[in-house]
């Protein structure tokens, strides 16, 4: 029997949820079940510094002797939950890219390692970590040019007749 919400989950090893979901359909002959679990859904909350090991991989050919080669390189890189997909995943972002340039990735919440760092504020604009610099194609009233939440609804009222 698969729980989806409990695959990739921090808590999957010992979680009352759990248990209580499958003694609940037990004998239903399911192979998987998914159900909206809030305790996953919290159990790392937004701001909370974490790392992940990245694997790398370069292929090629020699130069010298064209003979085919796989370099597996793993780099652990910080960042910080911005909050959590549909999927399950957290959604992070990393001080430095990944070799791939991406700064923003998603990851099994049971794969990071949670750091013992203070949690970080979290723009609620845009969900950029405080402190964080903002990237080229990154744009943010807030925290680009120091809005708060009513200026920038101020600012969205005038320009497009809406609210945030
Ligand atoms: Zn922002």
């Amino acid at each position: 029997m698969i729980l989806r919400p409990c695959l990739h989950c921090i808590y999957k090893k010992d979680c009352e949820k759990k248990r209580e979901m499958l003694d609940g359909i037990r004998g239903l002959k399911l192979t998987t079940a998914s159900f909206k679990c809030e305790k996953r859904d919290n159990a790392i909350p937004p701001g909370t510094r974490v790392s992940y090991i990245f694997k790398f991989v370069t292929a090629g050919w020699h130069e010298w002797d064209g003979e085919p080669y796989e370099n597996e390189e793993r780099v652990e890189i910080a960042g910080t939950t911005m909050g959590i997909h549909r999927s399950g995943k957290l959604i992070v972002w990393l001080d430095e890219e990944t070799a791939k340039n991406r700064w923003i990735v998603k990851l099994q919440p049971d794969l990071v390692k949670l750091l013992d760092e203070p949690i970080k504020k979290i723009c609620e604009c845009c969900g950029c970590p405080e402190g964080k610099e903002n990237r080229k194609e990154w744009f943010c009233p807030m925290c680009d040019k120091g809005l708060t939440w009513e200026e920038y609804n101020v600012v969205l009222k005038k320009e497009h007749g809406v609210m945030a």
